[in-house]
């Protein structure tokens, strides 16, 4: 789309929030009718995607904007149950863009399969062979994938190690092939599970043992993509409070996570609230994005904080965020859910790393979110009014009653869901 800001988007109804995207030209008629769809999922697609299928489960689909990233502006499509995430996204996006926007950059989408061989006779003789087939062994996992070599991808590195060297049972010691793959634009786990699968009887082979696992890795630690933000404390500036006391509050904030693990689970989860929902969105494997972003997380053998804050020499609040992406714009499902195909084209990317990309810049602002909440008001204020609803909605309200219940809840201090019944019964009377 040409600008992600749309001013006054959260005031309209839902009815004039379709009708404007559909007046900014982003979807032919038929993408259109989707939105207006009472089953945007049919269910015999549903049927043909699981099994023992017996409906569908709907989310929210909300638009996080106002994202500029790397100049280019992005609307972006959240599926999401949790109230408030796609406000706070929206909200820093409009503060980084006021900064700037956010840089961001990819590595090439090299994904890991892995194959365990154990009971070699001679674990170091059979990881020489295997080292010195190499080329050959690459060449055998392209064989089994040309389509993807065509498109530019394919087997390109293969590493091996021996785990458990001392081990004395006979289950301990093995021989683990990383086999490096780029899957160009898909995630890739069905590409790499038939190309590691297809090496099985050769390595089998070749080290005289026996194949177990041959599937990919959910921690691709070389298909990282890196998000960035650089803002100036006034920009920060929030209330009674000062920009640089945002600023410094964020770094506390971050210092306590990057410490601890208790905290940083917390910090985590608030940075994968930006992330998850584009991923389901866009109908990538959220559990996959999820593992591999605890891993890394990991990484130095210490759970910690995903992102980092910090002060530079002019005083801007700096932060970064930089994960393993396992995310297409092909396979899986992304071509098959009518939904994600229309959050596709209202995303606009163009690569699976593009769409990563992004990921990591709605990760990095939903952290800021959290961590800017935390930092001034606590997070309660802003998160329990836009909950209210939900809470009025579990209380029983329909209808035009749920923003009056809502309402009262915010006004009389006490958001639960107990209050909220004995409004409806009132309002009932
Ligand atoms: P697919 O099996 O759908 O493979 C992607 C297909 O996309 C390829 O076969 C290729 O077809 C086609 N394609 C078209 N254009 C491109 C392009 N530009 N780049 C790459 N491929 C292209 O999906 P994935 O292999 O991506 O696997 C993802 C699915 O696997 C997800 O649903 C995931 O949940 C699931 N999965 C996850 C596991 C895990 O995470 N541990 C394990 C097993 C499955 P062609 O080359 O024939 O044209």
């Amino acid at each position: 789309m040409e600008t992600s800001r749309i001013p006054n988007f959260y005031n309209m109804s839902v009815e004039e929030r379709r009708h404007l995207l559909t007046e900014m030209d982003s979807f032919t008629g038929e993408e259109a009718d989707y939105l207006y769809s009472k089953e945007p999922l049919p269910t015999e697609t549903a049927d043909k995607m699981i099994e023992n299928v017996i409906g569908t489960f709907p989310l929210p689909l909300g638009l996080g904007l106002n994202f500029l990233i790397n100049g280019k502006e992005y609307v972006v499509p959240m599926a999401i149950e949790e109230p408030s995430v796609v406000a706070s996204a929206s909200h820093i996006a409009k503060i980084v863009r006021n900064a700037g926007g956010f840089s961001t950059e990819a590595t090439d989408r090299v994904m890991t399969g892995q194959i365990q061989v154990v009971g070699c006779p001679d674990f170091d003789a059979a990881k020489e062979t295997i080292l010195n087939e190499k080329d050959a062994l690459i060449k055998d996992a392209n064989a089994a994938y040309p389509s993807l070599v065509a498109r530019g991808g394919g087997a390109e590195d293969l590493e091996v190690r021996i785990l458990n060297e001392e081990s004395d049972s006979q289950y301990g010691k093995m021989l683990i092939l990383h086999v490096y793959i780029n899957t160009c634009d898909a995630m890739g786990a069905n590409i790499i599970n038939t190309m590691v699968e297809s090496l099985a009887p050769t390595i089998e082979q070749l080290t005289e043992g026996k194949v177990y696992l041959r599937i990919l890795s959910n921690y691709p630690d070389r298909c990282l993509a890196r998000a960035r933000c650089v803002i100036p404390p006034d920009l920060l500036k929030t209330g009674n409070f000062s920009g640089e006391e945002v600023r410094d509050g964020v770094i506390h904030a971050y210092e306590f996570a990057a410490s601890d693990p208790y905290r940083a689970v917390t910090h985590n989860k608030g940075t994968m609230n930006g992330i998850d929902p584009i991923v389901i969105a866009t109908g990538n494997d959220w559990r996959a994005v999820e593992a591999g972003a605890h891993a890394h997380a990991a990484r130095n053998g210490k759970y910690g904080s995903m992102t980092e804050w910090y002060k530079d020499e002019e005083g801007n609040l700096v932060g970064e965020l930089e994960l393993p992406m396992s995310v297409g714009i092909v396979g899986g499902s992304i071509k098959v859910h009518p939904t994600s195909k229309l959050a596709h084209k209202i995303l606009d990317v163009d690569t699976a790393q593009e769409l990563a990309q992004v990921m990591v810049a709605v990760g990095l602002a939903q952290n800021l979110g959290a961590l800017k909440a935390l930092a001034t008001d606590g997070i309660q204020k802003g998160h329990m009014a836009l909950h209210s609803r939900s809470v009025a909605i579990a209380a029983g309200a329909t209808g035009e009653m749920i923003d009056i219940i809502a309402e009262r809840l915010i006004d009389e201090k006490e958001i639960r869901v107990g209050k909220a019944k004995e409004l409806v019964e009132e309002y009932i009377k």
